[in-house]
């Protein structure tokens, strides 16, 4: 039987990190066994609804690349994939009918102050919590016929076998265990006719004939609630993979103080999909041996279930931004300045930034990275040979694609902001004037210089002054060309400036001496 996998999110919010990697291993799984990858939405719930949550999803999941087979959005032969329509179309009615003729289900009509009630008396005498049977579980039929006839509301709830043990083989965990009188009766209908998550999953993941329920470690304890739904329809289980939970570098629940955020914020702060992707596979999944970097390609190839480990998988964001280095270095500049552009002109960068709350102790700078990668597209407009060089020279050194604003932006401004910490340790020398002087004399007459020029230049000029290294030099014309004391090799970005702009860098510098 062909594979057959599902990412059922609930549309509550955001689609986050720890929800990507469960639509990845499903996508990756479905794609390794040339099988089907369906999305569907669960939205029963209908008081945690957010209406912009699902086209939020399915951005997030077309910006990494996720695709499905079938979904709300590309149709397919066991729709509608959204519950509310399943609902609408009385496909849980027919089922939840069968499972009470069947004496798997029973009409409860307990008031929600009762219910309150129940639970402090398991309290207060130490009893599992839990809805156990109540009054209704073992009720006449008269008895139900009476009250239901009186209109009391009521919910229908699962009969869970007493006194037998509950099994279930975890792909990952192996067999798992219960006893059944430990497991409570869970509603599968509310009081309002509309299904709940342990009922409408569980029909649709038979109906849509999945064949792997691949999801998060949280839902252990609904297994075997689950697995004794499918039993009492007589329905084949299809095969439980519980993948383990993500855990923060210091052992805790994942949470945004880790770095772990909306999948479109990575999309703002200049990630790149495959970047993202390769790092969030490694979370809790490894091929064997040390292999690292892949491709989607690779990552489809090597993703197998039992390279899914048991225990929890660790999120380091610190691993993420060198990956998204590695992988920025590794793309061709053609296709790098592409993305940039794709990612710098994307009105959502730009809102991201203008918005952005500083987090925890990161020293980020949002208006001035904000304002740098506005630089960026203007001069890619202007110029954009000389941009493409820009962002070449700086490919080796940034993290991720907002770096490459504030990284290029001294190539652009006519007066880039001048660090007044380094004016104060390289403009104080006797030479520098004259130093500063020199090279206008000799870049006056020159359309262009090429790197070896540029070197040249420099090099004699320490000859000369017959410097023992070249620092004394290096610096303060770095430091008068980009206002900075770092960045690229100062030949390289001498002699993409070029003679004209580093005349008037360095004529602003001889009035900053
Ligand atoms: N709707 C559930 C959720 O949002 C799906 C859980 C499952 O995969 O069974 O987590």
């Amino acid at each position: 039987m062909s594979v057959r996998v599902r990412f059922a999110p609930s549309p509550t919010g955001m689609l986050h990190v720890g929800a990507l990697r469960d639509a990845l291993f499903k996508y990756l799984y479905a794609r390794h066994e040339g099988g089907t990858n369906i999305f569907r939405i669960e939205d029963t719930d209908r008081t945690r609804y957010v209406a912009d949550s699902e086209a939020e999803f399915v951005e997030s999941l077309r910006w990494v690349g996720i695709d499905f087979q079938e979904g709300p959005h590309v149709g397919g032969p066991f729709g509608p994939y959204r519950q509310s329509e399943r609902k609408e179309a009385g496909i849980y009615d027919k089922w939840i009918q069968e499972l009470m003729k069947l004496g798997h289900a029973y009409k409860a009509f307990e008031t929600s102050e009762e219910l309150e009630e129940m639970r402090e008396y398991q309290q207060i005498n130490k009893q599992q919590i839990g809805y156990y049977g109540g009054a209704w579980r073992d009720a006449k039929p008269e008895q139900v016929a009476e009250i239901e006839a009186a209109g009391k509301p009521y919910v229908i709830r699962q009969r869970i076998p007493r006194g037998q043990t509950i099994v279930i083989e975890d792909l990952i965990r192996g067999r798992i265990e219960w006893d059944s009188d430990t497991v409570d009766d869970p509603v599968l209908i509310k009081a309002d006719g509309m299904p709940t998550y342990h009922f409408a999953s569980m029909v649709d993941d038979h109906l849509m004939e999945i064949t792997h329920i691949i999801r998060g470690e949280e839902w252990i304890s609904s297994a075997p609630k689950h697995a004794c739904l499918f039993d009492a329809f007589g329905w084949q289980r299809p095969i439980f993979v519980h993948c383990p939970v993500i855990k923060g570098k210091d052992g805790k629940k994942l949470s945004k103080r880790h770095g772990a955020t909306r999948v479109l914020d990575y999309r703002a702060e200049g990630y790149l999909p495959d970047a993202l992707i390769n790092f969030v596979a490694l979370i809790g999944w490894s091929p064997g041996g040390d292999l690292e970097m892949m491709n989607r390609d690779e990552l489809v190839r090597e993703f197998t279930l039992d390279g899914l480990q048991p225990s929890p998988g660790m999120f380091d964001m610190d691993k993420l931004r060198s990956m998204n280095g590695d992988y920025i270095r590794a793309t061709s500049i053609d296709d790098l300045f592409e993305a940039l552009m794709v990612y710098a002109e994307n009105p959502e960068t730009d809102s991201y930034w203008e918005n952005y709350e500083p987090e925890g102790d990161l020293k980020i700078d949002a208006p001035a990275i904000r304002s740098a990668l506005q630089t960026l597209v203007k001069a890619a407009v202007a110029d954009p040979v000389y941009a493409k060089q820009a962002v070449q020279l700086e490919q080796e050194r940034v993290t991720t694609f907002a770096d490459f604003g504030l990284a290029t932006e001294f190539f652009f401004l006519d007066e880039p902001p001048m660090d007044e910490k380094a004016m104060d340790k390289y403009f104080r020398a006797e030479y520098v004037r004259e130093l500063f002087t020199t090279l206008l004399g000799i870049f006056e007459d020159k359309l262009e210089m090429s790197v070896e020029e540029c070197e040249k230049v420099v090099r004699d000029y320490v000859a000369a002054k017959e410097f023992e290294k070249p620092g004394p030099v290096v610096h303060p014309v770095r430091v008068a060309l980009t206002g900075k004391t770092f960045g690229p090799g100062l030949f390289e970005l001498m002699s993409l400036l070029g003679p004209q702009r580093m005349m008037a860098r360095l004529r602003r510098a001889l009035t900053l001496l």
